[in-house]
């Protein structure tokens, strides 16, 4: 099975490999530069080369791009979803230029209505992919999101609303977070809820379109439904270590890459844990 994390890319993106090594990754999740600026850092030929080498001689399977956190292809406002359009697609150019198996983002939020917002990111998602097909046809995911405010695609059927809309299908796939599914209200803790879920995802989506799982517990006090977006550690929050025992288990989630984005305290024994324990509960 594959596993890994969320690695840093501070000082260059060949750097990720190194955080990914010390980690044991089989599998890797990166930003494009900082996650918090509309600014996309210029990527030279010569960085994508280092970054190709290091993978090379890498135990890494996987690269997983993640996009900034500004980006809102669902937004009421039309200038900000030509600058999230914009945004999309610098980094989608990247993830595709170093190779990434899949470029992931969030649908944002709507102020006027959850239906304004899935019908706007579906066009956004789509001209999105018609600016990549050519040159850059990196795949891009989709991933749910916790649903606080207005966010758009916390729910499996809102996802597939989406999905229904998107024209070049071949060009997307999703990612399933574990603290946003739970937040959001679905209950991992039962193997009958994990099976519905997938049931559900299967029915509207498809599973063979789900590629990545983002494994997360959901901090204290961000309980079932709660919509809060808090992540744990595995095994610290309100999920719990059996959940995820559950869901790791599941068979047909077995051979999709499953990626940590848990908090960090920068010493790796410390930080090795939550790895180590996946590969524990999966046995
Ligand atoms: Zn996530
Ligand atoms: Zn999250």
């Amino acid at each position: 099975m594959l596993f890994g994390y969320h690695v840093s890319t501070a000082g260059g993106l060949h750097n990720a490999f190194k955080d990914a090594e010390e980690l044991t990754c089989d599998v890797i999740q990166i930003f494009i530069g900082s996650p918090q600026v509309w600014q996309t850092p210029q990527v030279s030929d010569k960085e994508i080369e280092k970054f190709k080498t290091a993978w090379k001689n890498s135990r890494v399977k996987q690269v997983l791009v993640h996009s900034a956190y500004l980006p809102n292809p669902a937004s009421h406002k039309m200038t900000l979803r030509n600058f999230s359009l914009k945004k999309l697609k610098e980094e989608a150019k990247i993830a595709y230029r170093i190779g990434a198996d899949g470029y992931n983002f969030h649908c944002g939020s709507n102020q006027n209505s959850n239906q304004e917002g899935v019908k706007l990111a579906i066009k956004t998602l789509n001209r999105l992919a018609e600016l990549t097909d050519e040159k850059w046809p990196v795949r891009l995911i989709i991933e749910n999101d916790a649903g606080a405010g207005n966010r758009i695609g916390d729910t499996i059927e809102e996802l597939g609303a989406i999905w229904k809309g998107i024209k070049n299908k071949k060009r997307f796939g999703f990612c399933l977070d574990t603290c946003h599914l739970f937040v959001s209200g679905t209950d991992l803790r039962t193997q009958k809820n994990i099976s519905d879920l997938l049931r559900k995802f299967d029915r509207l989506i498809g599973l063979k379109h789900l590629k990545f799982i983002h494994m997360n517990d959901a901090r204290r006090g961000c309980g079932l439904g709660s919509k809060k977006d808090r992540h744990a550690n595995i095994g610290k929050g309100e999920i719990g270590a059996q959940a995820f025992k559950n869901w790791l288990h599941t068979a047909k989630l077995r051979k999709l890459p499953f990626i940590l984005e848990t908090p960090r305290t920068g010493n790796i024994k410390e930080d090795i844990k939550d790895i180590k324990l996946l590969r524990k509960l999966a046995k």
